[in-house]
């Protein structure tokens, strides 16, 4: 099969790679497509717990190809030969402390599909059983965004809106505005998404997102002004959103008082931002992180197919496994990307 290879940080083929066959509790998905993320750009980079070789994507959907032993459905659960699935892409240990106390995303031996096990750039990936989640009827330009409605909807959970809250969300990427969607579900009466790219704002009105603001990348003090005087002295909820370490500095004083921060987007590891630790103790600030998902897809999957997640219009490029390098260059160059997706199987 056909697999984007990477030896190295930034060093990558597309090879030819022996299909992988799955083994007793495990199940073969053909992969029609996966969406490329901020994420990959990163573990491109060698972040993001990265580990070599490795084949990245962890945002597919597609039609089980093969079953292992064990995995086919006998009346209650399991899967059938051509059923449409999502993967949810993290794994946790079972036996390490945090596991052990049911805190799962926490796993100390965390596996990743494409960040530290062979992901779905490919065209077919293999895994287990108990990551596959039923995605029947579901459009895949629809259920390809299974992933990041998940870790929306972990990010929603984190954040247990008060009801009447009112949200600011930083940064207007596919994640931003399926977060900023499932807030307004979760609780918050008024959601207002901020961010420089006028189409992406566009769209977020059209996914029905109560208020847009447009940022000037070149005064970012000038825009804190604006929009704390637009919700009349702050947000009960600030989201970061777009990893921007200088747009994270800014989340604490565009808090009301008694609300609450969270940092979603991905900083570089090395980001620093400064607090006023006597505003966040004067005010009684809460400050939150954010970090993927692991037990949130029945939750996503539900949000997908009932429309209280909507993702039409987000997706604006395709490309092929072979175009994988213009991808990557889409995604970091190209203002006119909101979310790419690589169509893994051309057969
Ligand atoms: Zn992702
Ligand atoms: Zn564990």
């Amino acid at each position: 099969m056909k697999a984007v290879v990477y030896d190295a940080p930034k060093s990558f083929a597309i090879r030819d790679i022996p299909t992988p066959e799955p083994k007793p509790g495990e199940v073969r998905v053909r992969v029609r497509q996966t969406g490329i993320c901020g994420t990959d750009l990163h573990i491109h980079n060698g972040k993001f717990f990265a580990e070599f070789p490795l084949t990245p994507g962890h945002e597919l959907t597609g039609p089980v190809d093969a079953l292992g032993e064990g995995t086919g459905f006998d009346g209650t659960e399991g899967f059938r030969i051509g059923e449409y699935v999502s993967v949810n892409p993290n794994m946790n240990c079972g036996h390490c402390a945090y596991c052990r106390v049911g805190r799962t995303l926490m796993c100390a031996n965390l596996k990743g599909l494409g960040t530290n096990w062979p992901g779905s750039f490919a065209e077919y990936v293999v895994v287990p059983a108990n990551l596959v989640y039923s995605v029947d009827g579901i459009d895949p330009d629809v259920s390809v965004f299974t992933e990041p409605t998940a870790c929306a909807m972990h990010g929603v959970e984190t954040l247990s809106p008060r009801p009447g809250s009112s949200a600011l969300v930083f940064g207007a990427g596919p994640t931003g505005l399926l977060l900023a969607q499932l807030i307004a579900r979760g609780g918050a009466t008024s959601v207002t998404v901020a961010a420089s790219s006028p189409f992406k704002l566009k769209r977020a009105e059209e996914l029905g997102i109560d208020h847009t603001f447009g940022m000037n990348r070149s005064d970012l003090a000038g825009d804190v002004a604006k929009l704390k005087a637009a919700a009349g002295g702050g947000f009960d909820i600030v989201v970061d959103a777009t990893g921007a370490a200088a747009v994270s500095e800014q989340c604490v004083p565009l808090t009301r008082s008694g609300g609450t921060v969270m940092f979603y987007g991905v900083t570089e590891p090395e980001d620093q931002v400064k607090v006023s630790p006597y505003d966040v103790f004067r005010r009684e600030i809460t400050i939150k992180g954010s970090f993927a998902e692991i037990d949130s897809f029945p939750a996503a999957i539900a949000a997908l197919r009932t429309g209280r997640a909507r993702t039409e219009g987000l997706i604006t490029h395709r490309f092929t496994l072979d175009e994988y390098p213009g991808a990557l260059d889409a995604l970091r160059g190209d203002r006119t990307v909101h979310k790419i997706i690589i169509e893994c199987w051309q057969g």
